[in-house]
């Protein structure tokens, strides 16, 4: 019989779960929010969470227990990484959209 794996942990191809991001390690990395996505059928509404005030040994994933949508109510809702302060970083905040055909 399989061993249970959390639902909200990723796992390597021998099932050692990997430890997650916490709210700590997160802010270490100098992102200050993180993403919540709605996952309930042709929803997607997301929205941005402040870290400030989090317990710093939350696990990012975990952010996600017991929200709900603002927008559909849906339940099934998942923590990203803020990919806009991601691209900021990367791209100085420049405009990162594809111009056209090449
Ligand atoms: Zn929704």
């Amino acid at each position: 019989m399989k061993p249970r794996r959390h639902p909200r942990r990723a796992y390597d191809k021998d099932g050692k779960m990997y430890p997650p991001a916490t709210v700590a390690t997160t802010l270490a990395a100098r992102y200050r929010t993180v993403t919540a996505w709605c996952q309930s059928h042709r929803c997607a509404h997301h929205a941005e969470i402040p870290l400030a005030g989090l317990p710093p040994d939350l696990p990012i994933p975990d952010i996600a227990i017991g929200r709900r949508c603002s927008k559909c109510g849906g339940r099934d809702v998942i923590i990203h990484l803020n990919v806009t302060e991601l691209y900021d970083r990367s791209f100085g905040g420049k405009d990162c959209t594809p111009r056209g055909d090449p």
